[in-house]
């Protein structure tokens, strides 16, 4: 009964959108779609990113969300829909070389 729930479940959450979890610190482990924001969660103060290469090449992409130290990103969270984006986009210069956009929790690819 309960595989046939999560089967359900499943095939109703089905869609591109990455999922967001915040933390005081990373998990040992990751999950595949889900981004990972460490910081002081309380005080809205995040440290970095953490997650799975959307290429599906298995390695993992730390992004740096404090604005003090460059390279850094911008996390934006869009209270109304739940989304998050980030600012800006993100390219590989090694291995895969992956280019996009996290945009409405969704990957978005450039094309070059
Ligand atoms: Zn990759």
């Amino acid at each position: 009964m309960r595989k046939i729930i999560n089967w359900l479940s499943n095939f109703f959450t089905f869609e591109k959108r990455f999922k967001i979890v915040f933390l005081n610190e990373f998990p040992k482990k990751l999950k595949d779609k889900t981004i990972y924001i460490e910081g002081d969660i309380k005080n809205g103060d995040y440290w970095y990113s953490k997650f799975f290469c959307p290429c599906g090449c298995g390695d993992i992409l730390t992004l740096n969300l404090m604005n003090d130290t460059p390279p850094s990103w911008n996390l934006n969270l869009d209270s109304n829909s739940s989304h998050f984006s980030f600012h800006p986009s993100i390219r590989r210069k090694i291995k895969c070389k992956s280019h996009f956009w996290i945009i409405k929790s969704q990957i978005v690819w450039c094309k070059d």
